[in-house]
C-alpha cells in the first residue's frame, strides 16, 4: 500500500433519507404501472368500494387514484411519506399473518422521492415537501403523482412509449378488478373513460363486465375446497387457448401474482387438449392460510414464496384436470381412482368382432377426408381387429367393449401417439412417406426463423417434408408427410419453428445436433397432425385408429407426453358403483 492510498481511506457515511428513498424507489417503482399498483392496493386496504384511476400519457405525467375508503387522519400525515411507516402492522406476528395487500411501509416514501406527489385525505392535503393545507374533497383519499422520474432522468429514459406504459397500467387495474369484484373500478386515460365496472356480487359478474358473455360462456368453473387450501375460479375451454399468455391470472389471498410454476400446473392439466404452443386461459383464486405463504419476498410483491409449493401445484393440476374430464365425461370423474387403471389388454381373450360388414374402405366417399384412413389402407398388414368400437362420445372419446368391461380411448391422445411413433420411425430409418402438393406452399420467414428452419431441414426431410429455398428468407414446401392435411401446413411449420425458438431460448444451445431438435419437431408435428379432440369420426375411422394403435403395441397406452390414451372401467367396478356388490 503506498502513501497516496492512505489519504483516500474509505469513510462510511449514513445516506440522507431522500437518497435512501430514491434507491428504494429503484426496486419499488419501475414504471407508472408500479405506482398504480401500490396506490390501488392502498385503496383496497382502506376498504374502498369505488376506485378511480386517472392517467395522462400512459401515467408518465399524471397518475391519480381516488378512493372512498376510510382515509387517514391528518395527525398521521407527517408519516405518510416516511420510510417504514405503516398503519398496517406493528409486531412480528402481524408481519406473518397480515393479509392486507401492502405492509412494507415504503411505497409512498419511494414514489414521492421520484415524483411530485400529493396525498389528500378527508379534507386535508400534504405534498412530499411537507406542506399541509385544507382541501375540499369527498371523503376518502386521493393520491396524485405527477411527473414521474422528473428528478431521475436515467429512469425516465427506460420508459417505453405512452401506449406501452398505458397498457401496463391497464393490466394492473384490470387484474385488481378481477380479484376484487366487490370494488367498483373506473379507469380514465387522457381524459377518456376506458372502463367503468360497477360493483359486482361475484367474480362471474366481474368477468362478464370485462370480457362479455361470448367469452364467459366458454369458461368452466373450478372449485376445490381443501381444509387449508381453497381454489376456485374459471378455466377457459381448450378452444379459448391462444398463442399469447394474456388471460392467465393467478390470485393468491386477494393479490394478483406472477406464478409461472402454477401456470405450468394448469398447462400440464390441459395436456394434449391444446397444442403445445398454445396458452390456456385461466382465472384461479387460491386462498390459503397466511402462514403458508410469504408475500413479502419481492419488493413489488409480484411474486410470493409458498411453503407447500409442490402440494399446491398438484392441487391445481388435479382441480383443473377433473373439470376438464368432467366436462366431457360426467360420470367417470365420480368413479374412484382405482377404476382408472391403464388398460392392458389380454388380446387372447377377445371375442371375435361382431360388426358387419367388415371394413371396406373403397366404399368411402371421397369427401370423407380423413388422411389417416388413407394411411391405414396403405398399411401392409391389416389384421383382424381385436377391439370393437361401439360409438364415439362427445366427438372425443371412443367407447369400446372388452371382455373385462368397457374401455374409453382418448382419440387425440391415441392418434398423437400413433403419429409420433410413425414419424420417429421414419426419421430413424430415413424412410419418409410424402405426398406431393399440387400447389406448393410459399412461406416468407423472419431471419431468425429462417435460420432455425435451415437447421431443421434435414430432419423435416426425413419425416416427409420436401422444402426448398426460394430467394432470401423464403421457402417453398413441395411435399408433406402423407398423414397430414394440406390445409394447415403453414401453421404447422410456423408452430414447429415457434417451439424450436422457445426451446432455443430455454437451452441457449443453438441446436448443434439434429437429435436435439428431433423430439421437438416430431412432438409438435404428431400433435398437430393427429385427429383433434372434438372431431367427429365414423365407425370405420375409429376401427382404423384402433388397428393402428395395436401395431405400436405397448406404446399405445399413453400419448407422447405421458398422459394415458385410454382408461378402462371393469364390470366389477361398474357393479360396485351401481351397488350391486
Ligand atoms: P404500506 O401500504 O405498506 O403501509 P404505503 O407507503 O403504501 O405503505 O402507505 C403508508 C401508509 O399510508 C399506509 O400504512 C396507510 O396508513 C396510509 N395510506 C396510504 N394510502 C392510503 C389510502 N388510500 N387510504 C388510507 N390510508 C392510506
Ligand atoms: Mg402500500
Amino acid at each position: 500500500m503506498n502513501q497516496d492510498n492512505k489519504t483516500t481511506l474509505q469513510q462510511i457515511k449514513k445516506l440522507p433519507d431522500f437518497l435512501i428513498n430514491q434507491i428504494a424507489a429503484g426496486e419499488v417503482v419501475e414504471r407508472p404501472a408500479s405506482v398504480v399498483k401500490e396506490l390501488v392496493e392502498n385503496s383496497i386496504d382502506a376498504g374502498a368500494t369505488k376506485i378511480i384511476v386517472e392517467l395522462s400519457q400512459g401515467g408518465k405525467t399524471l397518475i391519480k387514484v381516488i378512493d372512498n375508503g376510510v382515509g387517514l387522519s391528518k395527525e398521521n400525515f407527517g408519516l405518510v411519506f416516511e420510510r417504514h411507516a405503516t398503519s398496517k402492522i406493528s409486531t412480528q406476528e402481524d408481519l406473518a399473518l397480515n393479509s392486507n395487500l401492502g405492509f412494507r411501509g415504503e411505497a409512498l416514501a419511494a414514489i414521492s422521492s421520484v415524483s411530485k406527489t400529493e396525498f389528500a385525505s378527508n379534507g386535508f392535503a400534504v405534498t412530499s415537501d411537507g406542506e399541509l393545507k385544507a382541501k375540499a374533497m369527498p371523503s376518502g383519499t386521493q393520491v396524485t403523482v405527477s411527473e414521474l422520474f422528473f428528478n431521475v432522468p436515467a429512469r425516465q429514459k427506460f420508459l417505453k412509449t405512452d401506449s406501452t406504459e398505458y397498457k401496463k397500467c391497464l393490466e394492473v387495474v384490470e387484474s385488481y378488478a378481477l380479484c376484487h369484484p366487490e370494488v367498483a373500478f373506473k379507469l380514465i386515460h387522457n381524459q377518456k373513460t376506458v372502463f367503468d365496472y360497477p360493483l359486482s356480487n361475484s367474480v362471474d359478474q366481474r368477468l362478464q363486465a370485462i370480457y362479455g358473455s361470448e367469452f364467459t360462456q366458454k369458461l368452466l368453473p373450478i372449485n376445490y375446497l381443501g381444509s387449508e387450501t381453497k381454489i376456485h375460479g374459471f378455466i377457459g375451454k381448450p378452444e379459448l387457448a391462444t398463442d399469447r399468455a394474456t388471460n392467465q391470472h393467478i390470485f393468491v389471498n386477494g393479490r394478483p401474482l406472477e406464478a409461472p410454476y402454477f401456470n405450468h400446473a394448469v398447462k400440464n392439466a390441459f395436456g394434449s387438449l391444446i397444442f403445445p404452443s398454445k396458452k390456456p386461459v385461466f382465472f384461479l383464486y387460491i386462498n390459503l392460510s397466511p402462514q403458508d405463504v410469504d408475500m413479502n419476498v419481492h419488493p413489488r410483491k409480484l411474486e410470493a414464496r409458498f411453503h407447500y409449493q409442490g402440494i399446491i401445484y398438484n392441487l391445481i393440476l388435479k382441480a383443473v384436470k377433473s373439470v376438464l374430464e368432467n366436462t366431457s365425461l360426467a360420470k367417470t370423474a365420480e368413479l374412484s381412482k382405482q377404476s382408472y387403471q391403464n388398460y392392458i389388454p389380454n388380446t387372447s381373450s377377445y371375442s371375435q368382432p361382431n360388426l358387419t360388414p367388415s371394413y371396406n374402405f373403397s366404399n368411402l366417399k371421397p369427401t370423407e377426408p380423413q388422411n389417416y384412413i388413407k394411411e391405414a389402407q396403405s398399411e401392409p398388414t391389416f389384421a383382424e381387429p381385436t377391439l370393437v368400437p361401439l360409438c364415439q362420445i362427445n366427438n372425443s372419446y371412443i367407447l369400446c367393449e372388452t371382455p373385462e368391461g368397457i374401455l374409453l380411448i382418448d382419440q387425440h391422445a391415441a392418434h398423437e401417439r400413433v403419429m409420433y411413433q410413425k414419424l420417429k420411425l421414419a426419421a430413424q430409418n430415413k424412410t419418409p412417406n410424402s405426398q406431393t402438393l399440387l400447389t406448393p406452399i410459399h412461406l416468407e420467414l423472419p431471419a431468425s426463423q429462417f435460420e432455425l428452419l435451415t437447421q431443421a431441414k434435414p430432419l423435416l426431410a426425413s419425416i416427409g417434408f420436401e422444402i426448398s429455398d426460394f430467394g432470401s428468407h423464403s421457402i417453398v414446401i413441395n411435399a408433406i408427410p402423407t398423414k397430414f392435411s394440406q390445409n394447415d401446413i403453414e401453421q404447422l411449420i410456423q408452430g414447429i419453428l415457434k417451439d424450436l425458438e422457445e426451446n432455443e431460448t430455454v437451452t441457449k444451445n443453438g441446436f448443434a445436433k439434429l437429435e436435439e431438435i428431433e423430439d421437438i419437431v416430431i412432438n409438435y408435428a404428431a400433435c398437430r397432425g393427429a385427429i383433434k379432440f372434438g372431431q367427429k369420426l365414423s365407425l370405420v375411422e375409429m376401427q382404423a385408429l384402433i388397428q393402428e394403435m395395436e401395431l405400436i403395441k405397448e406404446k399405445q397406452y399413453s400419448c407422447p407426453h405421458g398422459r394415458p390414451s385410454m382408461i378402462s372401467i371393469t364390470y366389477d367396478e361398474l357393479e360396485k358403483q351401481f351397488k350391486r356388490k
